[in-house]
């Protein structure tokens, strides 16, 4: 951190310039003392080290989420004088009494206040759910940035990411979306309309904001999806189906069964019917064949259905805990099968009378390979 108390009580902040001989000087004559449970803390200088204050080894300060790394401090000064820079009114780690919280920086543009934390640590979901509604309790908007050290680039258009990135998207209500930042590149990084493919990789589109380049608001704004973005999808289900997978988490196991079972194809031969980038898919955790399957399997034993029955086959398929959701939301799974059986419609696999849907029946399990990619190509396309 980068504040403490004097003696007096005053209250000294690293960011505002100090020099290292200076800060020598002051250590000889004075002692320092953590702002939130005033207990002492340590100094430390360095020439190539940012200056910052650690709690002694045994602290046990209840909002000290220390050992704060070199990476994670910088990162916070660099946010910090970046919107000083855009004359936006910026607290660095402000204690908020009330709620027991210290974000990294509280913003205030005069109309509403913005927490930013800037995760780099690993941080629990119910930690997560604790700071995020303290924020909101104190109608502070919460802004979480994600360390760069947790972005992972897989392809060009596929990202790794975890239980930990998709918990920053739960509150709000729009289309997931996630914002990095890296201090040793000094940019943002923004991926958007993520689409899970399986349970740790989802294909994004991703952009590069250099920090001198950008200004807070810029990072509110939404953009079209890359068009790299399906033609990444593509190649993807195009290498899936001639490098299938090794090894099969039990989910998958069990789906790739019932397909033998019902049209004796194995999992390299799905039909493109279960491969749909689906916008709202994100909301199913496991990867997009497994809840698209089992939508296809209900499809494909029915002459004809309504959306409600295909709704209410989900809703079953949730409470067996065949289809987990990545977050306690199933107006999300709603219209995740929504899009779904829209955008069949849409590619002509499903025709539409009335309220009523019938699927196309000249569905051929044991299409050769070429004639899937073929087929693929169609539906991967705008
Ligand atoms: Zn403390």
């Amino acid at each position: 951190m980068f504040s403490a108390k004097l003696d007096g009580g005053r209250l000294i902040c690293l960011a505002d310039g100090y020099k290292a001989d200076e800060l020598r000087q002051l250590r000889k004559k004075q002692r320092f003392y953590c702002p939130v449970c005033h207990h002492e803390v340590d100094l430390k200088v360095g020439d190539l080290k940012l200056h910052h204050f650690a709690h002694k080894p045994d602290s046990a300060c209840t909002v000290s989420h220390e050992p704060e790394s070199l990476y994670h401090l910088k990162g916070k000064r660099l946010l910090y004088e970046w919107l000083k820079q855009q004359r936006i009114k910026a607290v660095l780690e402000p204690y908020l009494r009330q709620i027991s919280q210290r974000p990294d920086v509280l913003v205030d543009d005069g109309k509403r206040k913005t927490a930013i934390e800037f995760q780099c640590a690993a941080l629990s979901m119910t930690e997560y759910q604790k700071r995020t509604s303290g924020f909101l309790k104190q109608g502070i908007q919460p802004f979480w940035m994600i360390g760069g050290n947790r972005f992972k680039r897989l392809s060009n258009s596929f990202f790794q990411l975890s239980a930990f990135h998709w918990q920053f998207c739960e509150e709000s209500g729009m289309p997931p979306r996630l914002v990095f930042f890296c201090p040793e590149q000094k940019a943002f990084l923004i991926l958007e309309h993520l689409i899970p493919f399986l349970t740790n990789k989802t294909s994004a589109s991703c952009r590069v904001l250099p920090l001198q380049q950008t200004d807070l608001q810029a990072l509110s704004s939404i953009q079209k999806p890359s068009p790299y973005q399906l033609e990444g999808w593509k190649r993807n289900v195009r290498s899936f189906r001639m490098k299938p997978p090794r090894f099969l988490s039990k989910d998958a196991r069990q789906i790739a069964a019932l397909f033998y079972e019902n049209f004796q194809i194995p999992l390299p031969f799905f039909p493109s019917e279960v491969f749909l980038p689906v916008a709202s898919g994100s909301i199913f955790v496991q990867p997009v064949y497994v809840w698209q399957g089992y939508l296809y399997l209900f499809l494909m034993k029915h002459s004809s259905f309504r959306l409600k029955s295909a709704v209410l086959y989900m809703n079953q398929l949730v409470r067996h805990e065949e289809l987990k959701l990545r977050w306690n939301k199933r107006e999300k799974a709603v219209s995740a099968v929504t899009e779904y059986i829209r955008l069949l419609h849409d590619k002509g696999f499903l025709t539409k009378e009335n309220d009523m849907y019938i699927p196309a029946r000249q569905v051929s399990p044991g299409l050769r390979l070429e004639e899937l990619l073929k087929r693929d190509a169609r539906y991967f396309s705008e």
